[in-house]
């Protein structure tokens, strides 16, 4: 759509936020030239175990977005009760902001998963997909991956950025063994972990 408003979403459990979200999230900003990010803590699903309290999850997006004005916190998924769906969501953010473009912004990971939500072609309808390297998925694997969605009508960004070896499993074991994560997560968010005492009891 020509003059649309583009705005970004930056999906996630968010258990806890970390760097490498707010990298990612920034430099699709940059690159993309978008006009804001909206970070979208998902809500609590029955299939993944030992997630925390969701308002602890959304606290800690708050501090970690605080200083970023050009990033903004969004609760339509932590505010459905039961399980949300992106394909859902994004249906419904264009039905409010029909002049707005959505950009949803994931790791590789994410796109090697993403067939298996609810509703890919409907996702892929309402939004671009904007994909970064992780893990063990190269920019290769990834534009192979992206080839084979665009034939259930996906137009995906590939975001050329250095991989970031940061994950919240990761912190959440370092936490558990007195590791330092100040070097993973926003000084606020480390802070918060600390003083809430997250992460230290989790199997
Ligand atoms: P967990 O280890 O609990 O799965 P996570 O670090 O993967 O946590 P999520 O909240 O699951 O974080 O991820 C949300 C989104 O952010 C996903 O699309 C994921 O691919 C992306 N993402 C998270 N960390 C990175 C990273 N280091 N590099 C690129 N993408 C990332
Ligand atoms: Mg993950």
């Amino acid at each position: 759509m020509k003059g649309c408003k583009k705005t970004g979403i930056m999906g996630g459990t968010f258990n806890p936020i970390h760097n490498g979200h707010l990298i990612l999230a920034n430099t699709a900003y940059e690159m993309l030239g978008l006009d804001e990010v909206l970070f979208m803590p998902s809500g609590n699903s029955y299939m993944k175990k030992n997630v925390i309290a969701t308002k602890k999850r959304i606290d800690m997006v708050r501090l970690a977005i605080e200083k970023y004005p050009w990033f903004a916190l969004s609760l339509v998924e932590t505010n459905r009760q039961g399980n949300s769906y992106t394909s859902e969501t994004l249906q419904e953010l264009t039905k409010e902001n029909p002049d707005t473009c959505y950009y949803f912004i994931m790791g590789a990971d994410a796109l090697f998963q993403i067939e298996k939500w609810r509703q890919p072609e409907t996702i892929f309808s309402f939004a671009k997909i904007v994909c970064a390297v992780r893990d063990d998925y190269d920019m290769n694997s990834i534009r192979q991956k992206g080839q084979q969605l665009s034939r259930l009508g996906a137009d995906i960004i590939y975001l050329d950025m250095p991989k970031i070896e940061i994950s919240s499993t990761d912190i959440r074991a370092k936490v558990k063994k007195h590791i330092s994560i100040v070097e993973d997560v926003p000084v606020e968010v480390a802070e918060y972990i600390r003083r809430e005492q997250l992460y230290y009891e989790e199997d």
